[in-house]
This record gives C-alpha cells, structure tokens and sequence, in this order.
C-alpha cells in the first residue's frame, strides 16, 4: 500500500496586511493541529515582517511545523510599496508572469523538507491554482472578504450582460442594482457595489481582474471564507454547491484562534495578545494603550483606515474637525506613507489645537486590543472586513466611510443588515462625521444599535466555540488536509 505523506501546506497570500493577517491566522491555527506550514511572502512583505513583529519567537512553539519562504514581486527592492504592494488598484499587474517561474521552483527545491500536499492560496492568486496542479497538488482558495462581495463578483458578468454595468450617465446611486440571485429585492443599491463596478467601460482592468480570478478560484477544490456560516446564508447557499461543492466557513478567524489557543493549553495560557497578534508589515505603537488607559469608559472614538485607504487633505480636515467638535476623544491611526499627514501648513490653528487636546495620533496601533479595551466606545472604519469581524467580536459600533473595492458592500451589511453601525458612506463633511460620531457614541440610536452588537456579535462568537459552525469547519478542514481528500 503507498503510503500517505504527511500533511504540509504552503500558505500564499495575496502581499497586502489584511490578506497576510488572516492567512497568518490559518498558519497558526494549522500548526496548533500538528501540520505542517510554509508560509509565502513577497521578498518586501517578509522583510518587514520580520523587522516590525516577533513572527519567528511566536511559531517556536511548533518546532519543525513553520517555515517562512519569500519570492520577488517583480520591482526592485528601493520600489516604493507603502501598503505591501508594487500597484494600484487601477493597474493590476501580471502576478502570474512574474510569481508562478518563482512558486513552480519552490515546489521544485521541497527537498529538505516533506513535499507540499496542499497549496492554500489567495482567492485573487489564482496562478497558484495552476502552478500546484502541473504538481498534482491539491488547492484549496481562501477569500479574505465577506461572502456578498465575493458572490456580487460572481454575478459580474450577468449584471454587465443585463446592461446593469457599466452605470448609465447620471444613475440615480441609490436605486437598487444587484438583481441577480440570491439578491433580489435586495438592499445593495447602486452605491453600496464594489467600487470597481462604477466603471466608465466594462474593459477596465480591474474589473476584468476581479471577474477572471474569481472564476478562476473554481478551479480549487475548495474555498475557504473568514465568515460565519449564519451570518451570511443567503450568499453562501449560492456559491455552495454551485461554484465549490467544499466551503469551509472559519470566521471570525482571529477569534477561533484565539478559542483554540486557549482550548490547546487548556486556558493554563495567558494570551499575550501582543506577541501574537501583531501581523503586521508596520511598527505598532503600544503607546495608545496608556493613554486609553486615562480615558473614561466607553469615552473614545478609535479610528482607522486600514492599510491601503489614502486620505486628501481636505478629507483629514474634515474628519478632524467633525471629531473635535463631537466632543469625544479619539485614538487617530495616521499611517506613514498613508493619510495625509496633517504636518502641513494651511491647517487651521484652532484645528492642531482642538487635535492635541482630545486626540492620540499613532502610526500603527494594536487594533485588536484598542477594540477591545474598556475605554472605546466606537470605531470610525473604512469598513475593511478584518476591522469589521474585529469591531464586531469586540462589541464595538461602528461608523463606516468605505473607501473602495468590497468596503461599500460591508458598510451596507453593517448599517442596514445588521445594524451595528451607521454608514456614511462618501460623506465626511464635518457636521455628517460630528452627527455620526454623537448618534453612535451616546445619542438616541445607540442604544438599539447595541442591542444588534450583542445579538450579531454572540451568533459570531458562538460559531467560534465548540460545536460551533466555524469551529467544526476548521476540525473538517484538518481531518481533510490529513486524509489528503478536500
Ligand atoms: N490594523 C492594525 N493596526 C492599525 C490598523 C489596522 O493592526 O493601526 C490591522 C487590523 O486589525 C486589520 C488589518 O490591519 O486586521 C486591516 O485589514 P482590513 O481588512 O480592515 O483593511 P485593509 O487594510 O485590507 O484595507
């Protein structure tokens, strides 16, 4: 009888944070239950993995289980890449020229280590699906966003054929768009899709980009979502079994690790949140803590724009000058290389002076732990899906600002779905983010959108504990992974 090799998975992300901090989270999780990982970054991203968190000391705790591998992106090393990657959004370049001579190699050169049995590979890396099966190896695509916009994707092609996409001249933005199953008389109205629908010719790049690497993520035998499985039924129940007969369903993924890191030791560990949730490709500053620390209950707006989303000037303005005047304090994360930096001149006086008084500006902060500290109250977000699970298992409302690609389906899930937050969407004038931030922060509404924090917050967490949906998808998964079957 031939005899079953060992499980070993290469882990490929796409070389942005949020898809790096959840597959990290997966690596960790797969080690936990004794297989074996490879994780695979771009040369850039690895770097500053290793110079900004403790990535090395964190996977010591499974010898001989974790091994981090790196590839060029393309660019040279001094190429600028302020959010972890070579392009914008409007000018997707060919990952798959580039990267796939690079990853066939890797699986070529697996001779000190057992071979890869399965390639667990960004759902818009989809090269990788190819490159693992001229190798006979299994593949399974993680999508790092929520299950609506991955399915709006899906109905690209039928929205563009019914002549829904492009958008007419002078659409009217909030009539309802996405009449495409599963989402009939549905709520995403025009300006709650993607951004890249709102394109003036279907040929644009991006759109294209999107429409082929989600067609293509078919090609893997199963597909992984940081999602919970009741929360998004209605979107699931479509792409299950139609596009992928084996879905697992593992969110929220940070909170399932951080159940069966305890469940592992059992619960004899103190977590240490802050060696081992820091993923991140940025120096985090501890220093907001101590200051949240002198904050009273509930008292703080945190906000951020996660790691791509670039402010104008008059937008930072603008939100500062909404803040102040909401009379709250607020933890503002000012990214380098990201937002504006306010450092300029031509910012009102009165403006830096109303800032140093309630604000506390870091480079990068602790996210998972300033959410959950007692002293905020409220997160203003770009609606990023990781912010969003966060800010939900934490118990935090949520004042969205969606920025681009699936933040508008996210903000629209948070606000009219599930209620646990208020969405802005374009707007940022300051007396929008002022009425905002006082509604969620203590005025009339907050404390119904409370009441959906908790309800949609314990469905979440629920799923994460044992016998729960994303729980059992996660033991499935590993039991399949060591069978050798997905
Ligand atoms: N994050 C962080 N510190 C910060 C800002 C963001 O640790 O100061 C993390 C955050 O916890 C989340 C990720 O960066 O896990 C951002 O991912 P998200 O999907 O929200 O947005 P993206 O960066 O992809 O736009």
């Amino acid at each position: 009888m031939e005899e079953k090799s060992a499980p070993h998975v290469l882990i490929f992300p796409f070389p942005a944070q949020g898809h790096i901090n959840q597959m990290l989270k997966l690596a960790e999780l797969l080690c936990l239950s004794s297989i074996q990982v490879t994780f695979l970054n771009t040369h850039h991203n690895h770097k500053r993995l290793l110079q900004f968190t403790d990535i090395r000391s964190r996977f010591a705790r499974f010898p001989g289980l974790f091994r981090l591998e790196s590839i060029s992106d393309g660019a040279p090393d001094d190429h600028p890449r302020p959010s972890g990657f070579t392009f914008d959004f409007s000018k997707l370049f060919n990952m798959n020229s580039i990267m796939s001579p690079d990853l066939r190699n890797l699986l070529l050169s697996n001779t000190n280590t057992t071979p890869v049995t399965c390639v667990i590979c960004d759902g818009i890396m989809t090269f990788a699906i190819d490159v693992a099966k001229e190798f006979g190896i299994q593949t399974i695509a993680f999508r790092t966003t929520s299950t609506s916009y991955f399915w709006a994707l899906f109905c690209l092609p039928k929205l563009i054929q019914s002549g829904h996409i492009p958008f007419p001249v002078d659409a009217d933005m909030d009539e309802s768009v996405l009449t495409v199953p599963g989402m009939e008389g549905f709520f995403f109205r025009r300006r709650d899709a993607p951004s890249f629908f709102n394109v003036k010719e279907v040929t644009n790049p991006a759109l294209q980009f999107f429409v082929n690497e989600t067609f293509n993520s078919s090609k893997a035998s199963a597909l992984i979502l940081n999602t919970v499985e009741d929360l998004e039924k209605p979107f699931l129940s479509q792409i299950r079994p139609n596009h992928f007969q084996n879905v697992y369903t593992l969110g929220p993924l940070h909170s399932l690790l951080n159940n069966l890191r305890i469940a592992t030791t059992n619960g004899r560990d103190q977590i240490d949140f802050a060696s081992s949730n820091h993923n991140g490709l940025w120096e985090q500053d501890r220093s907001c803590l101590t200051w949240l620390d002198s904050q009273p209950l509930k008292s703080v707006v945190y906000v951020s724009f996660g790691s791509i989303a670039v402010l104008t000037k008059s937008q930072l303005v603008e939100f500062w000058y909404g803040l102040v005047n909401s009379g709250y304090p607020f933890l503002w994360v000012k990214r380098s290389g990201g937002e504006y930096s306010g450092e300029d001149e031509n910012i009102p006086e009165e403006l830096r002076e109303g800032v140093r008084k309630r604000g506390c500006i870091v480079g990068w902060a602790p996210q998972e732990e300033v959410l959950a500290h007692r002293a905020v109250g409220g997160f203003l977000t770009h609606s990023g899906w990781n912010s969003t699970l966060e800010s939900l298992v934490a118990g935090v409302p949520m004042i969205c600002w969606p920025h681009q690609v699936d933040q508008q389906m996210n903000s629209r899930v948070v606000g009219e779905l599930w209620k646990i937050g208020v969405d802005m969407k374009e707007r940022c004038d300051r007396s929008t983010v002022e009425k905002m931030v006082r509604d969620v922060m203590g005025g009339a509404r907050r404390e119904e959108i409370m009441r959906s924090v908790a309800e949609i917050g314990d469905v979440a967490k629920k799923a994460v504990r044992p016998a729960g949906s994303s729980y059992m998808n996660f033991e499935a998964l590993v039991q399949d992974l060591k069978s050798g079957c997905q």
